[in-house]
C-alpha cells in the first residue's frame, strides 16, 4: 500500500478519504484513533494516515487531491476584480456569481 495523505487533523484526513472514495479509489485509514479525546497533540502523537489499497491508484489519487486544492484557492471576480475567499460562491464586492472552473 502507498501513503497518500496524512495530517494532524483527522477531519481533514477523512475529507480526503471521502473525496478519493467518490472518485472510486479505495483507501484505508491508519492511526485513526491515535488522537486523544481533548484534541491536543501528545509529544509521541502519530498522525492519522490515509493509505491506498491499490498502488496503481496513486497517480489518479494525486490528481484528485490536486483538483481539490485548486478548488480551495481564492478566486478573482471577473466583473470588479475583487479577490474572494474560496468558501464564497458570490463576489462579496459586487455580488456576481463565481465563474465556473472551465
Ligand atoms: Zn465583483
Amino acid at each position: 500500500m502507498k501513503l497518500i495523505y496524512t495530517h494532524e487533523n483527522r477531519l481533514l484526513v477523512e475529507l480526503v478519504k471521502s473525496r478519493l472514495e467518490v472518485a472510486g479509489i479505495k483507501t484505508r485509514l491508519k492511526n485513526e484513533y491515535a488522537q486523544g479525546a481533548t484534541g491536543e497533540l501528545a509529544p509521541n502523537q502519530v498522525w492519522p494516515e490515509l493509505w491506498l489499497e491499490r498502488d496503481r491508484d496513486l497517480e489518479r489519487a494525486q490528481q484528485v487531491l490536486a483538483e481539490a486544492e485548486v478548488e480551495q484557492k481564492n478566486w478573482l471576480c471577473t466583473a470588479c476584480g475583487e479577490d474572494n475567499g474560496a468558501a464564497f460562491d458570490f463576489c462579496w464586492q459586487c455580488g456576481r456569481s463565481r465563474p465556473t472552473a472551465d
